[in-house]
């Protein structure tokens, strides 16, 4: 029998079906595996008594021939940007310092309802700010993979971010699944260093009420899973219409799962030129060129496509995000929530607060967005970003006219080490590359594991598929899984 702690989520409802094992043992045995792994800084806050309810609440459900829940049993990490009602909710920041919601996030909820059992709180980059899971208060993550070739040998390695905790907890067997929140890549990047799949849906498609929020107009919630199928099926438990979210999309949640029929014959696969940059390592060219065969060989036709306004992602982002983010983080005034730093003067005790509360990174966003937005630069700088914005996405609905789902790399490089590009900001934010443009036209993205790097890391590939069409685009992740068949396991012990 698979080990408890490699089943995927379909494994797992299986086994319970087949009552192989109670919800309990599969609980037991994750709980046992994030304590086992904790020198990995996956989680911020564990909650083992809340794991072990839910799971002898799903195997009472079973007992009784009650009805079930899509993920009835499941364990699974949240990730700490989460409102989870009674249990610390601190978005890996000081400002939110003994910060306990009394509601529960839309997400979470839907979960819940679905029968998830969530394990712990899952450690992210401060607010969601960042691509390597260094910025948080908590400390860095470290990724489950070593790299066992080339100069980072034997080094620990980031699992990229922001939703880092969750991908080392999925790709560690610490959680059979996690969600994960994306902005500008923060699901799609990490699954793609730590060998795990990440979902992105299209904006709107999950809830964003009780998500602490980043960047209002780009924030998204997904699934972060070992398979697509699994990806499906989480996706269906979290996404759906909520009234308490003027921004969620009234929309049925179809049965994503069932669309994976594993025919591809005849989808328009789109490979746009602009996406082969000068100085593209030539291992993600080669994995891309790969991907580009696989689908061909499953009958797909490859077509290129153009994404004129690519080179002003990275730029355009890099306003917008700040831009939202300065406004979104002006609630934290020591008032209302966590931390308080006492002054001489009402003044005196918000510089203070925020002063220790918020790290750099967020430090930085936030001076970048308030100058963005304030008089004078508002034009120059916001109304701009927001005009390419609006090309950027013209870009993709004009690509779309022709193909059915784009294909690129999720990444510009394997995980790197811990320590590196830290003091350098703009090297961050080049992380992005591939996942930010996508971010930026709200439309749904997925890193599928497709292959490793000369240096034994995992790589992913992208697609990118229509507003609202998760299911095409899962149909066509789901060809270049079969054709990856990626079965590599982090060597921790390497
Ligand atoms: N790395 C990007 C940033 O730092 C994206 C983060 C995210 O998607 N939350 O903004």
């Amino acid at each position: 029998m698979t080990k408890l702690t490699d089943l995927t989520i379909r494994g797992a409802l299986d086994g319970l079906a087949a009552k192989e094992f109670s919800a309990a043992e599969l609980a037991e045995a994750h709980i046992q595996a994030m304590e086992a792994g904790r020198d990995l800084n996956a989680f911020i806050t564990e909650t083992p008594e809340i794991a072990l309810e839910r799971a002898r609440e799903s195997d009472n459900r079973r007992a009784k021939g009650d009805a079930l829940g899509a993920m009835d049993g499941v364990p699974i990490a949240m990730k700490d940007l989460f409102c989870t009602e009674g249990v610390l909710t601190t978005a890996a920041s000081h400002i939110l310092d003994g910060f306990t919601p009394p509601y529960e996030s839309t997400v979470s909820a839907n979960l819940r309802s679905a029968g998830a059992v969530m394990l712990g709180k899952a450690n992210l980059d401060e607010f969601a700010m960042g691509s390597a899971n260094i910025t948080s208060y908590y400390g860095p993550v470290k990724n489950p993979w070593k790299a066992t070739d080339g100069k980072d040998a034997g080094k620990d390695l980031v699992p990229g971010g922001s939703s880092g905790g969750s991908a080392a907890a999925v790709s560690g067997g610490m959680a059979v699944a996690a969600t994960g929140t994306d902005t500008g890549g923060s699901i799609r990047q990490p699954a793609s260093f730590c060998g795990i799949v990440g979902l992105k849906p299209t904006y709107g498609r999950c809830s964003r009420w009780g998500v602490i929020a980043f960047a209002s107009s780009l924030d998204q919630a997904g699934p972060m899973t070992k398979t697509v199928e699994d990806a499906a099926i989480m996706l269906g438990a979290m996404a759906g219409h909520d009234p308490k979210d003027s921004t969620s999309a009234p929309m049925a949640v179809p049965d994503f799962a069932a669309a994976l029929s594993g025919d591809v014959k005849g989808l328009k696969i789109g490979i746009p030129k602009e996406y082969r940059m000068d100085g593209m390592d030539p291992e993600i060219q080669a994995l891309w060129d790969q991907g580009v065969n696989w689908l061909k060989a499953a009958g797909c036709e490859i077509k290129d496509v153009s994404l004129p306004h690519t080179k002003y992602a990275l730029a355009t982002y890099y306003i917008v995000a700040p831009a939202e983010c300065s406004a979104n983080l002006a609630r934290y005034d020591g008032v209302r929530y966590g931390l308080r730093i006492p002054g001489d003067s009402l003044d005196d005790m918000y510089m203070n607060t925020r002063g220790e509360g918020f790290g750099h990174e967020v430090q930085r966003r936030i001076l970048i967005g308030t100058y963005a937005l304030s008089s004078g630069y508002y034009d120059a700088y916001y109304i701009k970003a927001q005009k390419v914005r609006t090309l950027i996405a013209n870009d993709f609905k004009a690509a779309f006219e022709d193909v059915d789902v784009i294909l690129t790399p999720t990444a510009p490089t394997p995980a790197f080490a811990l320590g590196e590009k830290q003091e350098d900001p703009v090297a961050m934010y080049l992380n992005d590359v591939f996942t930010v443009p996508t971010s930026l036209a709200g439309l749904p993205g997925i890193s599928v594991p497709a292959g490793l790097s000369k240096s034994g890391l995992p790589l992913g590939l992208q697609l990118i598929g229509r507003a609202f069409d998760e299911e095409t685009l899962l149909r066509a992740a789901h060809a270049v899984e079969l054709a990856a068949a990626f079965n590599h396991k982090p060597g921790r012990e390497g």
